[in-house]
This record gives C-alpha cells, sequence and structure tokens, in this order.
C-alpha cells in the first residue's frame, strides 16, 4: 500500500480539478480528521480562481457514498447483477493477470481489448503504465472516438491544432459566436467572459438546437435541426466569397484550398440552407451579415455540432470560417476549439512502441463484443470509463457485456453500470487520492494534482494496479516506472524543459504569451507549410460524402424526432451519475407534444428500431419544434425502464474521425400506457 505524503492531513490542500471539463479548476481542499469536509476554487489557475461547479462542490458523495467500491471483489451471480465478493488484491490481480496470458496463450493477444477514455482526465491516469501493458501483451488497440474526434480531426488536418483564443480574451471580441457549445453545463468560467463582451457591446449568436441560457440572452439565435450545421455555415462561406467579404489577400497568403471550399459552398444560398436546417432566412443573412463586417469576431466551436454523420465536414466549414472572412491578426478574434495540444506535448507516455494490432473503434463496442471474429473479444479491461451507460446502441453493448465467454474486468470508483457487469471488480483512486498532471482544453494550463487524502478503502491508483499486472505477467523491462510517484516523475521528466521546471518549482507551468495568444501574431497554424489548410484532401477519401459533402437527415415517418443528448450541469459524461438528481426528463416542444397528447409530466414512451426508453415529459419551448432531448451520462436507474438515451443512438460513425453519431437517434415519441 502507498504511504500518503505527510501534508496529506493538513486542513487546506492545493491540487487541480482533472475531470473531461475544458476548465481545469484550481481547487482549495479542506481536509479535517485524514477526509475531505469542502472543496473550493484557488486562485492558482486565475482563469478559474475562486469559483467551481456545484457537481465537483459535491464530491465527497462520491468519495464515501454508498457506491463507493472499497475492496477488490470477484462476481458471484449472474452479470448484470452486482453480485459481488469480496477477495483480496493479491488474490484480484493473480486472477487478472492469469486470465490475460490465458487468453492471449489461446485465442492471440487481441483477443483483449482495453476500453478506456477521460474519466479521469489527467496525463498520469491514460496512456502510461496502462498503455505499456496492452501494447506488450500485444491487445487489441482502441479507438477513443466517443468525443472530439470529428472536431479533432478537422482542427488538425485545418490548422494543425494551432492554439485557441482562449477566455480571458474574449471580452476583446465585438462578435461572438457560440456554435454547438452551452457553456453554462460545461465550461462555466467562459460565461463571465462572454458577458463582459456583451457589456462592452459585443453582438452574441448562438447557435443551437436549444435555447441555452446564453441563447436566450443572444442577438441571434439560430436554433438549427440537428446535424444540419454544415449546409448553414456553407452559406455563410457563400455569401462571404460571392459577396465580396472574403479576404482574399489573407487567403493568398495563409491559406490553401480556397477554391476549392468556394465551389463547395456555391450551391448553398441562404433559402437552401435555411430549408435544410429549419431557420429563418433573414435570421441566416443577418448572422452573415454580422460576421462579414464586426470585428474583431470570433467563433467559440464547441462539440455538438460534431455529433452526427456531417460533424466532421460541420466543423472544417466553421472553422475555415475566420480564415476566409480574414478575422485572425488581432486579439479577440479567430476561433476557439481544445487547447489540448497548444502545450505540443505527446499525448502517450507507453514505454513499448505501440504494435500494429486490430483497431476497434470505441463506438462500436457492442458489435465488436458480439460479432468480431479472427479472434473473437475474450476479454474486455474497462478502467476510466462506463460504456453501458455511454456508448451509442446500449441494447447491443449490454448484449456483449452478458457474455457468458467474456471475461470482464472493471477497475472503477463507483458502482457504475458497467461495473455490474465486471467478473473482477477493482476499486480506483479518485483524483483526490493521488497524483495526476492536468492540461486544460480551454484555458492554457497545466497543473499538478496532489494526494489530498489517503487512498479511501483499499482503493489503489492506475499507475500501482497496471505496474502490479506488468510484474504479475513479467512484462518489467529496467526502465519501467514503479509506482505513481515515480510514473508521475517520469512524465514530467519528458516534459519540455520551461513546462517541466513550472510544474517542479510551483505545481502549475507558465504558460506562453500569458496564456492569450493572438492567432496569426503569436501562434501559427501548426501545418507542415504554417498556411490554413481549408480543403485538406487527405481527409476527402474518409468522408462519404467527400470533403463538405451533406448526407441528409435520417429521419423518416416511423420516426420524425431528432433525439439529442447534450451535457448537464449534474455529471461530467457519466461521472458523479451516481449521486442524487431531479428526475430525468424528455424535453419537448409544445406543439410536439399537443399532436401527441403529451402533457408535462406524463410518462412516455421514447422509441425507434434499436430500442425503447420510458421517463417522464417536460414540455417547454426552450428545445426547437422536431427535436427531443434527454441528458448525456444519466445511468440505467434514471429511466423508468431502465434504458437511457444511448439505446436508441445508432453506431454509426461521423464523416470525419469515427465520432460517435448521438444526434443521429431518430425516434418516436407516445404517452405510456
Ligand atoms: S468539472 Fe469543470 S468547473 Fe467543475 S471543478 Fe472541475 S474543472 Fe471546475
Amino acid at each position: 500500500m502507498k504511504t500518503p505524503p505527510s501534508f496529506a492531513i493538513e486542513h487546506d490542500v492545493a491540487t487541480v480539478c482533472p475531470l473531461d471539463c475544458p476548465d481545469s479548476c484550481s481547487l482549495d481542499v479542506t481536509v479535517q480528521d485524514g477526509r475531505v469536509a469542502a472543496i473550493d476554487g484557488s486562485s492558482l489557475n486565475p482563469v478559474t480562481g475562486g469559483y467551481i461547479c456545484a457537481k465537483v462542490r459535491r464530491f465527497p458523495e462520491r468519495l464515501y457514498g454508498p457506491d463507493r467500491l472499497l475492496y477488490p471483489a470477484v462476481r458471484k451471480g449472474p452479470k448484470g447483477l452486482a453480485s459481488f465478493e469480496r477477495v483480496s488484491w493479491g488474490e484480484a490481480l493473480s486472477l487478472v493477470a492469469e486470465r490475460m496470458l490465458k487468453t492471449r496463450r489461446q485465442w492471440g493477444g487481441e483477443s483483449i481489448l482495453p476500453y478506456s477514455y477521460g474519466g479521469s482526465n489527467g496525463l498520469l491516469t491514460q496512456d502510461t503504465s496502462d498503455a505499456t501493458l496492452f501494447r506488450r501483451l500485444g491487445a487489441s488497440r482502441l479507438a477513443r472516438t466517443v468525443c472530439a474526434a470529428a472536431t479533432g480531426a478537422a482542427n488538425m488536418a485545418m490548422y494543425g491544432k494551432m492554439p485557441s483564443i482562449t477566455y480571458q480574451d474574449f471580452p476583446e471580441a465585438r462578435l461572438i459566436v457560440l456554435w454547438g457549445v452551452n457553456p453554462s453545463a460545461s465550461g462555466i468560467h467562459l460565461v463571465p467572459y462572454i458577458r463582459e463582451a456583451q457589456r462592452r457591446g459585443a453582438v452574441l449568436i448562438v447557435v443551437d438546437p436549444r435555447t441555452t441560457p446564453l441563447a436566450r440572452q443572444a442577438d441571434i439565435h439560430l436554433a438549427v435541426r440537428p446535424g444540419t450545421d454544415l449546409p448553414v455555415a456553407l452559406s455563410l462561406h457563400r455569401f462571404l466569397f460571392e459577396e465580396g467579404h472574403a479576404d482574399e489577400v489573407f487567403l493568398k497568403e495563409h491559406a490553401r484550398g480556397a477554391e476549392e471550399l468556394r465551389e463547395k459552398a456555391r450551391g448553398w444560398t441562404f433559402e437552401r440552407a435555411a430549408a435544410e436546417a429549419d431557420v429563418p432566412v433573414d435570421a441566416l443573412r443577418r448572422v452573415a451579415e454580422l460576421y462579414a463586417t464586426t470585428r474583431p469576431a470570433l467563433i467559440r466551436c464547441g462539440w455538438g455540432q460534431e455529433r452526427n454523420r456531417n460533424g466532421g465536414n460541420a466543423s472544417l466549414a466553421i472553422l475555415a470560417l475566420p480564415a476566409v472572412a480574414g478575422k485572425f491578426g488581432e486579439r479577440g478574434g479567430g476561433y476557439t476549439m481544445s487547447n489540448t495540444a497548444s502545450w505540443g506535448i505527446t499525448n502517450t507516455w507507453a514505454k513499448s512502441a505501440e504494435p500494429r494490432t486490430r483497431i476497434v473503434n470505441m463506438n462500436q463496442l457492442g458489435r465488436a463484443l458480439l460479432e468480431y471474429t479472427d479472434p473473437r473479444i475474450n476479454m474486455l479491461f474497462v478502467y476510466n470509463s462506463n460504456p453501458a451507460a455511454t456508448t451509442p446502441d446500449q441494447g447491443r453493448v449490454l448484449r456483449g457485456l452478458e457474455r457468458d465467454d467474456l471475461f470482464t474486468v472493471v477497475f472503477e470508483q463507483v458502482m457504475t453500470d458497467t461495473a455490474r457487469y465486471a467478473d473482477v471488480l477493482l476499486p480506483n483512486t479518485t483524483f483526490l487520492e493521488g497524483y495526476d498532471l492536468v492540461r486544460a482544453y480551454g484555458p492554457w494550463a497545466l497543473q499538478l494534482a496532489r494526494p489530498v487524502i489517503e487512498p479511501v478503502g483499499e482503493s489503489r491508483s492506475n499507475a500501482e494496479v497496471f505496474g502490479e499486472l506488468i510484474d504479475l505477467a513479467g512484462m518489467r523491462e529496467e526502465m519501467d516506472p514503479r509506482g505513481e510517484l515515480e510514473e508521475m516523475l517520469d512524465v514530467i521528466a519528458r516534459l519540455p524543459d520551461d513546462v517541466a521546471d513550472g510544474v517542479r518549482a510551483t505545481g502549475a507551468a507558465s504558460v506562453p504569451f500569458d496564456g492569450r495568444p493572438i492567432q496569426f501574431r503569436d501562434v501559427w497554424p501548426r501545418t507542415p507549410d504554417r498556411k490554413v489548410h481549408l480543403y485538406p484532401e487527405a481527409l476527402a477519401q474518409d468522408a462519404p460524402a467527400g470533403l463538405y459533402g451533406y448526407q441528409p437527415d435520417p429521419a423518416t415517418s416511423d420516426f420524425p424526432l431528432a433525439l439529442i443528448s447534450p451535457a448537464s450541469e449534474k455529471t461530467i459524461s457519466s461521472t458523479l451519475a451516481e449521486l442524487s438528481r431531479p428526475e430525468v426528463r424528455l424535453l419537448i416542444h409544445p406543439d410536439d407534444a399537443a399532436v401527441r397528447g403529451v402533457n408535462d409530466g406524463d410518462e412516455v414512451r421514447v422509441f425507434n428500431a434499436l430500442g425503447e426508453v420510458r421517463c417522464k415529459a417536460g414540455v417547454g419551448a426552450w428545445i426547437r419544434r422536431g427535436t427531443v432531448s434527454m441528458p448525456k451520462g444519466i445511468w440505467r436507474k434514471h429511466t423508468a425502464n431502465g434504458f437511457t438515451g444511448t439505446s436508441l443512438v445508432p453506431d454509426t460513425l461521423t464523416d470525419l474521425g469515427g465520432g460517435a453519431c448521438f444526434n443521429d437517434a431518430r425516434v418516436q415519441v407516445e404517452r405510456a400506457l
């Protein structure tokens, strides 16, 4: 067992939140008698200083709540019933290691599938000793594409993931477009900067099917039909190119592919795009005029527009707007996307080279478990993730997890929907019980997370558990770090010198350009020629309808409603969903409810060919007609029949990047009898 550091018993400990949220708040954690008593914001990160979200304030309920996993266990009843028997760590890890080696011997390494995502989003909890173990085993590789795959592919191809405009510069903008993002639920520290910009007279435009809090205060709200962001963005490009607003000087000097984009946009008149998106033509034209004529202008491109069949091309078209309109080169002008890549550091710290083994797209887990052969997946190792709740086509995922011949290990903090299916259950520490390095993807920041308390129960860190499995599998090599502290020091040693020095000295890396780079003045595209690639042909082969090609709405007369599942302020993906929350409701527009005889509070059936969800209806005009909404990240206990919105989501993939098409679910709604 790890010996806790001496400062673990002090009353206030500085650390940082690593959860999958753009902000990465610096934290002050109050410890009393070895237990976390309160969590609040600290000023170490000036962007998030002083306050945190309500969900992380409730983190002590996760640490000490009834769902916390306290010791290793093995299954003693049918899969899915969470029936377990306590065992020692030695027994549990020996069982897992023996099973790994046996599975590899019998069916080959690719019959083992590691499954993980950003449960704890730090640099230490993923792609360190875990990756070393699975690489040495020759396991199948997982394409981690449930989020940010399409936007990541677009941003990488077009700009090489150039650093973004950061929160502090939003007040400098005279026009802000929030496209597919709701900072009031995820990324709350951006909101005051937007309000400050509005106070200074900035125009706010929101593109979102829902009337979010910021959409209510926007000058123009385009409540687009899900999946139609691409035609909307292309109509803006057509206007810029054809009405003399394209910055031809900038394009000639700094961009490639402008002519191809101009051609692709040519057919998208305001009338055609507005009809496709079901928004007023005049509003769309007004957005184009304002964007063309106002500066500084910035676009905060979110993730809502990527979760459909056109998501990659939509993200390309949105990200191309500041280049075509010539919005770069001044403070408050340009775009904001993820800042993950701004440090220019690697995403993997594994000690072994990546083998050329099979790649399994995480969005198709159910299909992989049930249908993949050569070899069949016979061992699944889930950590930092809860696929039974979060992965598309939930019914198929659950049928896969129920397979008698599948050996499933779940390494988790609490009893999630996935943990209930484990053959071996391993208790994991939270970010308050260990070290990590946390890289923000909203503000430009990188901080050290410290252990605040001793591990609760017998929980262990990722570094400890994967390190022990490497030992038990006989795969340790001389230079491998041993334990969490060594692993952290190893990662820090491999950071760029200036970043490492800052972390060692103060716990936070000093940020270039005071954290406020100006695009095309301080930072440039990280493409090989430092230009914007408006028509990145390397992506074209992946896109079913080509670059900027639009795929029509998948609605049918049987299933006419678009179901979306946006982030809520209650969970971070599905993390913290074990905590009590108000009843989950399907949001539906009054007109859609009326024609179905549905009243507010009625129990409804939401269904399509993939499955059915039963829950209460919430009737209100905060969602557009023809679209219904259920929160992202809910667990099976939150609905009347034990299925969540993911049971209605096809496991089809985005046009670029292999992302999840959550917003391509088309459903019917009726009153439950
Ligand atoms: S989830 Fe986001 S807002 Fe909440 S504490 Fe963590 S970083 Fe801050």
